[in-house]
Protein backbone atom coordinates (compact mmCIF):
# COMPACT_ATOMS: atom_id res chain seq x y z
CA UNK A 1 0.00 0.00 0.00
CA UNK A 2 1.30 3.45 -0.66
CA UNK A 3 -0.13 6.35 0.96
CA UNK A 4 0.07 10.05 0.06
CA UNK A 5 1.71 11.29 2.71
CA UNK A 6 -0.06 14.81 2.26
CA UNK A 7 -3.78 13.56 2.37
CA UNK A 8 -3.10 10.30 3.64
CA UNK A 9 -4.99 8.75 0.60
CA UNK A 10 -3.70 5.00 0.04
CA UNK A 11 -2.96 3.73 -3.41
CA UNK A 12 -2.64 0.12 -4.65
CA UNK A 13 0.49 0.94 -6.49
CA UNK A 14 3.24 3.33 -6.73
CA UNK A 15 2.38 4.88 -9.96
CA UNK A 16 -1.46 5.74 -9.15
CA UNK A 17 0.28 7.34 -5.62
CA UNK A 18 2.39 9.25 -8.66
CA UNK A 19 -0.16 10.72 -10.90
CA UNK A 20 -2.13 11.67 -7.76
CA UNK A 21 0.81 13.35 -6.04
CA UNK A 22 1.00 15.81 -9.26
CA UNK A 23 -2.80 16.81 -8.30
CA UNK A 24 -2.94 16.30 -4.81
CA UNK A 25 -4.55 19.21 -3.46
CA UNK A 26 -2.80 18.81 -0.01
CA UNK A 27 0.33 19.24 -1.75
CA UNK A 28 0.95 22.98 -1.93
CA UNK A 29 4.85 23.47 -1.57
CA UNK A 30 7.34 22.12 -4.72
CA UNK A 31 10.97 21.86 -3.43
CA UNK A 32 13.12 22.43 -6.39
CA UNK A 33 15.98 20.57 -5.12
CA UNK A 34 14.55 17.40 -4.69
CA UNK A 35 11.43 17.76 -6.63
CA UNK A 36 9.12 16.64 -3.69
CA UNK A 37 6.45 18.23 -2.87
CA UNK A 38 4.59 18.81 0.95
CA UNK A 39 1.86 20.86 2.40
CA UNK A 40 2.85 24.16 4.11
CA UNK A 41 2.68 23.27 7.69
CA UNK A 42 4.95 20.10 6.65
CA UNK A 43 7.90 23.00 5.77
CA UNK A 44 7.01 25.31 8.28
CA UNK A 45 6.87 25.72 12.20
CA UNK A 46 6.70 28.98 12.70
CA UNK A 47 4.79 30.50 8.72
CA UNK A 48 8.40 31.77 8.51
CA UNK A 49 10.91 30.22 8.36
CA UNK A 50 10.27 27.74 5.63
CA UNK A 51 13.04 24.12 5.03
CA UNK A 52 12.38 20.95 2.91
CA UNK A 53 10.94 17.77 5.79
CA UNK A 54 12.96 15.68 3.32
CA UNK A 55 15.46 14.28 5.66
CA UNK A 56 17.85 13.61 2.92
CA UNK A 57 17.50 17.22 1.27
CA UNK A 58 18.90 20.56 2.21
CA UNK A 59 16.33 23.06 0.37
CA UNK A 60 14.95 25.81 2.39
CA UNK A 61 13.45 29.09 1.87
CA UNK A 62 10.52 30.64 0.38
CA UNK A 63 10.71 31.35 -3.05
CA UNK A 64 14.13 30.38 -2.57
CA UNK A 65 14.35 26.48 -2.85
CA UNK A 66 10.43 26.20 -2.20
CA UNK A 67 7.22 27.59 -3.72
CA UNK A 68 4.14 27.53 -3.80
CA UNK A 69 2.52 25.15 -7.04
CA UNK A 70 0.20 27.39 -7.44
CA UNK A 71 3.23 30.26 -8.26
CA UNK A 72 4.96 27.83 -10.52
CA UNK A 73 1.93 27.35 -12.50
CA UNK A 74 0.85 30.94 -12.99
CA UNK A 75 4.94 31.68 -13.38
CA UNK A 76 5.44 32.43 -17.61
CA UNK A 77 8.81 32.68 -18.93
ZN1 LIG B 1 -2.52 13.46 -1.61
ZN1 LIG C 1 13.74 19.12 -0.92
Amino acid sequence: MHTCRNCNQSFQTELALELHRDTCQQGQLFCQVCGDRFQEADATQDGWHYECPSDDCDGDGLQEDLYRVDDVRTTTH
